[in-house]
């Protein structure tokens, strides 16, 4: 009999194939004697740059813009002057190269560890580079996902974003982890590269390697030591689907035909180069903030003019909402000097910044401004992490007084969701980001996988706050939209569509599987289904509900 093992599913697809882990980092050798300091010494640089180049030559072939970023900021973290002066210091004072590079990381990671917040988040980051330090000091293969020369499911306690960033996915049919919530690196970008995905699936490291697995990343569930009967069975059915998405084209609406805009999140135009726009209503969420990352200063207003229009180009008379910079917490962004705080997540974060930094707002502003002028594109303007109606209030004046007609708000605090109302008196939209809004309901921070249950979209709360914000939007006769991951589950589209959200931002490649999830049902059935699942107990309980029959509904 196979065993069911059970995850949280964040990119959609059905799967069959052969389980393979990761590659483990290597082990630390025993001590040696250095004869030679000069030459060890060297040693531990030439390790160092090794590692940078083998990260940036990744970034090189990384499959998105965003993925490329994540991996070129690690790149730097490698060849980090702090880091290399403290190796050579310990291998002055006589540790060989291994431990004294093992031993500096470890200080370093104590040292981000301890601080919390966004550095925490970066201890990650540096575990994984002196994985990658230690194998190439020791002239082992890099700790990493595996080449077998074959299609396989890769399963991991959790990945890196190098990992991630540079997943092959002719390769890696589906990405399985023990750890990890529906907002960490992996789950986004295993759906930018359209990979079946699931997280916090407890138990998937046993899976026996080389066995065979079914997965699907809708449901979370992971079903080891199948036939290969079972297994070409699920490949057929994926196989049907996926030519049954690519016949399915046409803008988005319900089975009656009520239009359901539905439109990309990215982070660059380059983001588009592999996308098929015909059919995509506009940008429903373009994150600013990645022509900020790794900036030692704020790039300038002729720049940023020149990245927006870009976008704005690709975009003829369709709509493209900019987000203003949203920094801090999960987006450090050095440059900004935020005060260090116990809780960035809680402090001075998205349209907060610019309490310290307004003309950085300004200069955005003016730049969005000077790129709309020049297209035809229909451009909206929205600040990320508003609480109150005044904040609403004063960022669309400001977006107003740059002559740019379209001001609006996302909503991803509480306070926000509760009084949208209020915010619609002067905002002309709102835009709903789940992935923070599921972190300040639940009172549970997004970058900590195992709080993954308490972050998944389908909680209850979370819906009925989604339902509130339509409610307002409905009777204001303004545009509501949710660009969170929520967005981009096939399950839960016609779930948010009946709880009366007119428009969803997702990854380009969710794209096709939600079109085809709603054109399933009509609006009153979706509306039925939202209903039903309000008052579900838990998210099981909601994911139960919505896969009864639509028949039945
Ligand atoms: C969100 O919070 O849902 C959102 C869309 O913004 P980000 O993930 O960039 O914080
Ligand atoms: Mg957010």
């Amino acid at each position: 009999m196979p065993d069911l093992l059970e995850g949280i599913g964040v990119s959609p697809g059905q799967v069959a194939g052969p389980v393979l882990a990761m590659g483990n980092p290597p082990v630390l050798p025993a001590v040696y004697p250095v004869t030679d300091v000069g030459e060890e010494v060297l040693h531990a640089e030439r390790a160092l740059t090794a590692v940078c180049e083998d990260l940036r030559a990744r970034a090189a072939f990384a499959t998105t813009a965003t993925a490329a970023d994540v991996l070129l900021a690690q790149a730097e973290l490698a060849i980090d002057p702090v880091l290399r002066d403290a190796i050579a210091a310990r291998i002055r004072r006589g540790q060989d190269a291994p431990h004294a590079s093992h031993d500096t990381f470890a200080e370093q990671r104590a040292m981000f560890t301890a601080a919390g917040g966004f550095l925490a988040e970066r201890a990650a980051d540096l575990e994984d580079i002196a994985h990658r330090a230690l194998a190439a000091l020791l002239g082992s293969p890099m700790p990493g996902v595996p080449a077998p020369g074959h299609p396989f499911i890769l399963v991991a306690d959790d990945l890196s974003p190098a990992d991630t960033a540079t997943l092959d996915p002719t390769m890696v049919l589906a990405v399985v982890t023990e750890r990890g919530g529906p907002t960490s690196h992996t789950a986004i970008l295993a759906r930018a590269l359209g990979l079946p995905a699931i997280v916090g699936c407890r138990g998937a490291l046993t899976a026996p390697d080389r066995g065979l697995a079914t997965i699907d990343g809708t449901t979370g569930h992971m079903r080891i030591g199948v036939t290969e009967t079972e297994a070409a069975h699920v490949q057929a059915h994926a196989a049907a689907l996926r030519a049954g998405l690519s016949n399915d084209r046409g803008p988005g609406r319900t089975a009656d035909g009520h239009a359901i805009d539905l439109m990309v999140n990215i982070g660059a135009a380059a983001d588009l180069s592999a996308v098929d726009l015909t059919d995509v209503a506009g940008v429903g969420l373009f994150r600013t903030e990645f022509l900020f990352l790794d900036r030692t200063e704020e790039p300038g207003l002729d720049e940023q003019t020149h990245a927006y229009a870009e976008v704005f180009a690709a975009f003829p008379h369709r709509t493209v909402v900019v987000r203003t910079l949203d920094a801090g917490a999960d987006k450090p962004l050095p440059f900004l000097g935020l005060p260090d705080e116990p809780n960035p997540a809680l402090g001075l974060r998205g349209l907060r910044t610019s309490r310290l930094r307004p003309e950085i707002l300004h200069t955005q502003l003016r730049a969005i401004a000077r790129a709309a002028a020049g297209a035809t594109a229909d451009v909206w303007v929205m600040a990320p992490m508003v609480s109150t109606p005044a904040e609403a209030a004063g960022f669309v004046q400001q977006v107003h007084d740059h002559g740019l007609p379209t001001a609006g708000v996302m909503v991803e605090v509480p306070a926000a969701a509760l009084r949208a109302r209020h915010l619609l008196r002067t905002a002309d939209f709102l835009s709903i980001g789940t992935n923070d809004l599921a972190q300040y309901t639940m009172a549970a921070d997004r970058q900590t996988g195992d709080l993954a249950d308490l972050l998944d979209p389908w909680q209850p709360a979370l819906l009925h706050l989604l339902g509130a914000c339509a409610v307002a939007a409905q009777d204001a006769g303004k545009s509501i939209s949710v660009c969170g991951e929520a967005a981009a589950d096939p399950l839960l589209a016609p779930i948010l569509v009946g709880l009366g959200i007119t428009r969803l931002s997702m990854s380009p490649r969710a794209l096709p599987a939600v079109r085809t999830a709603l054109a399933r049902y009509t609006l009153a059935q979706c509306r039925r289904l939202a209903e039903r699942v309000l008052e579900a107990d838990d998210p099981a309980h909601a994911r139960t509900i919505a896969a009864t029959d639509v028949h039945a509904l």
